[in-house]
């Protein structure tokens, strides 16, 4: 035997609350700040959504509502609280989807397309919301004779030569370690802290020896040069590396010179 229509009706009423209790809890899970003017919304909707169709529920089984189609206050509502729903379930996903562009464009400003290591404008942004008095140690690393690689083994070869030193890189960051590609086959670590100058200069060390030892291309090697001061002193502290660097390549390259 069918159920009648007011049984129906409060079931059917009782199930739309309850997914949309679920999508408010959903919802309300959400943690990447990007997505959460848009989940408030949707979540704000859940419940508005899910109250008006409790109240449906309720009212069909009180025997207040017999048919999904007569003209009743309780299904007038039903009907605009359904299309308010729609309207801001439409505004939510929007939002949501437009805080992952944002989010998408905003890396994209700050990283580099080939390593996905900090680029110069996310490097600047990352010293900026340091404290200008913490001190620092920088160092300037650069392929040796990448040229060569580049005229030898094709630019193909040389790109997957700069994503291994990138990736070599990214093992070592920490939330006091960060490297960045400065362009080329130029990237720069900058250690934060009042001891990061020895320690800056073992990882640099270490790193030099285990490229020159199993880099992708045999006698592929590095160069680094080394400087330390303070957040406040970053460019001048990136002069003076650079400096460094330069003293390494005229010494020989695959070595570590300081300031
Ligand atoms: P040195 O040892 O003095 O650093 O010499 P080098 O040959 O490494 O330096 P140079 O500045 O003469 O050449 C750098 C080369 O890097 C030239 C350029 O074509 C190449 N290069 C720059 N960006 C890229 C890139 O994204 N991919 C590849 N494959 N090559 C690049
Ligand atoms: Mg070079
Ligand atoms: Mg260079």
């Amino acid at each position: 035997m069918a159920p009648s229509p007011r049984w129906r009706i409060g079931l059917l009423s009782l199930l739309l609350a309850f997914l949309s209790l679920l999508v408010t809890r959903t919802a309300l899970g959400e943690s990447r700040p990007q997505h959460q003017a848009g989940m408030r919304l949707l979540a704000l909707l859940g419940v508005v959504f899910a109250v008006l169709m409790g109240m449906r529920s309720l009212a069909a089984v009180l025997g207040l509502v017999d048919s999904s189609v007569s003209n009743s206050l309780v299904n007038t509502g039903s009907v605009l609280a359904s299309g308010m729903a729609l309207i801001g379930g439409v505004v939510g996903l929007v939002l949501v989807l437009s805080g992952d562009l944002m989010a998408l464009l905003q890396h994209q400003r700050e990283h580099d397309s080939l390593t996905d290591l900090l680029n110069r404008v996310g490097l600047r942004q990352w010293i900026g919301a340091q404290a200008p008095q913490q001190a620092l140690a920088l160092g300037m690393v650069d392929l040796d004779h990448f040229k060569q690689i580049n005229d030898r083994h094709g630019h193909s070869v040389g790109d997957q030569v700069i994503q291994h030193l990138a990736l070599m890189l990214h093992a070592s960051e920490s939330p006091v370690c960060r490297s960045a590609r400065l362009g080329g086959e130029e990237f720069v670590v900058i250690a934060l802290g009042q001891n990061a100058d020895a320690a800056l200069r073992h990882r640099l060390e270490q790193l030099r020896a285990q490229f020159a030892r199993s880099g992708p291309l045999p006698g592929s090697t590095l160069s680094a040069g080394l400087a330390s001061g303070t957040v406040a002193t970053f460019e001048a502290t990136l002069r003076q590396a650079d400096s460094a660097l330069y003293r390494a390549k005229a010494g020989g390259r695959n070595r570590l010179e300081s300031i």
